[in-house]
């Protein structure tokens, strides 16, 4: 017998550590929610090459050295100040279903290797689907990622509106789609790994709130005919990721039906608004769409990767990987249980559980709570940005994304003053945001996932900032 290997199998080890493991998170969850002043830093930066050279010197052999040094080592989304990327702080619930799918391991590509998971992936589409105005002709699928659910989505809307059976036999034809120019560059990549090229994504203009001008849809539809391009469909973003503005997607809706176009919503962000009746209305026309795609680890409190991908009528969904030619889609139209027929992967982790665990042990309103406090603690940093004269807003938000940036100064000064604000944040560890630009003007910018985050908290951000710039001036 091995016994090294006795010992990597063996029960009580993996009891005795995943008590250590819960009780060291359980402990930094704590510290997260009652931080003193002095040990209050989001993250310790250390540049990348210090960060290797560190790991390439550590010893440590006990699973509670190594667990503690990389906590210790990480970015903490529980913090408070957290404010810096689109990820859930996620709820431990949630985090422990992914553990149970971690050590379970079931493949999910066919149904017996994962049948609690897959007639729960059912089960979870069925249950979020009505909010998005769907009924009971509309499916979806779980996969990793919005990047991978919206390429999903672009691939289905080839195989159902080109005549030709591009699946089997390629193309010479330029297709494209159409996109707000604001929109998350994975749409850009999806339309370039199909091979369409530069001309494969029509950018269309923003207006000053950084919502797609729809009124220009028509035009650009019309030049691209003209050009010999085939536009296949028109993708929304709810929101877009820079500013957190939802487009409109009522109209884009009736542009696309007028015309026979496919409509995708790229809702990783703020679909959830839809469960919201304080919020609903931003994802008004997504019963017009084909397919939506919502990331669970974003706005839904799961861990990463979780993401919905919902199509309109299920019979579409099944011709992504294939297409009309293909004589098998057909035969297996109702073979909802094999998902891997349906997704880019092939072995896909447990994701269905991780939102399940959540709507069962708090119920569905739960999603709502969370994205009501988020969305309301948004506009509430807004009105809090008009106080400070020395601020600016760089439109009012749909979401919980807030984009603002220091304005005293001469104009040309301010995009390095912003940056220099946003590098000293980031190196002194006790708020964490991000920045971006946004016609050419850098911002600072903030998405408040974290539901323990307080208006408070925000206050001592822009305080912070305040004596930030302060010092820049000595
Ligand atoms: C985050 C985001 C994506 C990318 O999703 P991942 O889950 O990070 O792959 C795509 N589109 C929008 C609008 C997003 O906010």
């Amino acid at each position: 017998m091995n016994t090294e290997l006795d010992k990597v199998y063996d029960p009580e080890s993996f009891r005795k550590e995943g008590h250590i493991l819960i009780d060291i998170l359980a402990d930094h969850l704590d510290r997260m929610q009652n931080l003193n002043e002095t040990e209050n830093t989001v993250l310790n930066f250390v540049k990348p090459a210090d960060e290797l050279t560190f790991w390439n010197n550590f010893n440590g052999t006990s699973p509670e050295d190594i667990f503690n040094t990389i906590l210790e080592r990480s970015i903490h989304l529980h913090h408070p100040h957290f404010m810096g990327h689109q990820v859930s702080a996620p709820a431990p619930l949630s985090a422990l279903a992914s553990l149970q799918g971690a050590l379970l391991n079931n493949g999910m590509a066919v149904y017996e290797m994962g049948a609690a998971a897959t007639a729960l992936e059912s089960y979870v589409i069925n249950l979020f689907k009505g909010y998005f105005g769907y009924d009971s002709n509309a499916d979806g699928i779980l996969t990793s990622g919005g990047t991978i659910a919206n390429l999903t989505a672009l691939l289905c809307a080839r195989s159902n509106t080109t005549q030709n059976d591009i699946w089997q036999e390629g193309t010479n034809e330029q297709y494209a789609f159409m996109v707000s120019e604001e929109a998350h560059y994975c749409i850009d990549r999806a339309v370039r790994i199909m091979g369409w090229g530069n001309n494969g994504i029509i950018k269309i203009p923003v207006d000053n709130n950084f919502r797609m001008k729809t009124d220009l849809l028509q035009s650009y539809l019309d030049d691209a005919k003209k050009k010999g391009i085939k536009v296949l469909g028109v993708v929304g973003s709810a929101p877009t990721t820079s500013t957190g503005i939802y487009d409109d997607l009522k109209a884009i809706g009736h542009f696309c039906e007028e015309h026979k176009l496919w409509f995708h919503i790229d809702a990783a962000h703020g679909g959830p608004a839809a469960f919201s009746s304080k919020y609903k209305y931003l994802m008004d026309g997504s019963e017009l769409a084909d397919s939506i795609t919502v990331d669970a680890h974003k706005m839904m409190m799961t861990p990463a990767l979780t993401t919905m991908l919902f199509f309109k009528n299920a019979s579409a969904s099944y011709r992504t990987f294939a297409q009309k030619a293909d004589y098998l889609w057909n035969a297996d139209d109702t073979e909802w249980y094999n998902y891997g027929k349906r997704t880019m992967e092939c072995t896909k982790l447990m994701m269905s559980t991780r939102i399940y665990v959540l709507a069962q042990a708090y119920g569905v309103k739960i999603f709502k709570d969370y994205l009501d406090t988020c969305y309301d603690l948004a506009k509430e940093f807004a009105r809090l940005i008009q106080d400070y004269p020395s601020f600016e807003l760089a439109v009012e938000p749909d979401s919980n994304i807030v984009c603002f940036r220091w304005k005293e100064g001469p104009e040309e000064s301010l995009n390095g003053e912003n940056e220099k604000i946003r590098q000293h944040l980031l190196e002194d560890g006790k708020f964490y945001i991000v920045k971006t630009s946004l016609k050419g003007r850098i911002f600072l910018r903030t998405s408040l996932m974290n539901a323990k985050t307080t208006i408070d908290d925000l206050k001592k951000l822009l305080d912070e900032i305040m004596s930030i710039v302060k010092l820049f001036s000595i």
